[in-house]
């Protein structure tokens, strides 16, 4: 039977990496949530949306669709938000440095995690984020919570980061992942935290082809 894997744990730790190559070693769909709350940020960015008028924010809300779309020419998966790709443009340092104010508002999270629990209601998802095995699946079959010292994640980023052309200091990616993970885990609606039954992966010391192994040992056993 098909299960939902569950994949939570702080920025830039290597989630999606692992996420992905897991999904596709199992012949399962692959969610990433991180996108679909950059896509959110983006649209209110652009539409200046005050962020603490709850009005202004729902009506925001309404006029976002964002879906997941492969892309055959590149076989990369792309994120839409109203049916254009806004794969880039979600990963730029800009929007890294607003997602965790917009994710911390509650109706833009109980709109998000309506659409993950409806994107995963046939299982046979892996989803990675902050609140998948405590608040999206509480009920995932496997929960992973991975973590990493922040100079690891933070080079791992830097790297990602100038492969797509955008050169950033590392001390501005530290201090962006830290805040992130402050915000994430300090905010009132569903804050990042281990979910009791999650099994810890520290992927400091570890390889992308160890993590993938060891996420479907944990699927099979
Ligand atoms: O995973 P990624 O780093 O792309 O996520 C970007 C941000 O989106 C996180 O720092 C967090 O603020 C927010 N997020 C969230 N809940 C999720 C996934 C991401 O709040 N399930």
């Amino acid at each position: 039977p098909k299960i939902v894997i569950a994949i939570d744990g702080y920025s830039s730790c290597g989630k999606s990496t692992t996420a992905k190559a897991v999904a596709a070693r199992m012949g399962y769909a692959y969610i990433d949530t991180g996108a679909m709350y950059r896509a959110v940020s983006l649209f209110f960015s652009r539409e200046h949306v005050s962020l603490s008028n709850t009005g202004d924010v729902l009506n925001a809300l309404d006029k976002i669709h964002i879906t997941f779309n492969f892309n055959g020419r590149t076989g990369k998966n792309e994120t839409c938000l109203n049916g254009l790709n806004v794969e880039e443009e979600i990963r730029t340092m800009f929007i890294s440095n607003i997602v965790s104010e917009v994710s911390a508002i509650p109706e833009v999270r109980w709109a998000m995690v309506a659409q993950q629990q409806k994107m995963g209601r046939k299982r046979g998802v892996v989803m990675d984020g902050r609140d998948i095995g405590t608040k999206v699946f509480p009920d995932a079959e496997v929960k992973i919570f991975m973590t990493a010292d922040v100079e690891t994640r933070a080079r791992r980023r830097q790297q990602e980061l100038l492969e797509k052309g955008e050169m950033v200091n590392l001390n501005d990616i530290i201090e962006n992942l830290e805040k992130r993970d402050r915000i994430d885990s300090t905010r009132s609606e569903s804050p990042l935290v281990q979910a009791p039954d999650a099994v810890l992966l520290d992927t400091s010391h570890m390889a992308i082809e160890e993590q993938i192994e060891w996420v479907i040992e944990q699927a099979d056993t």
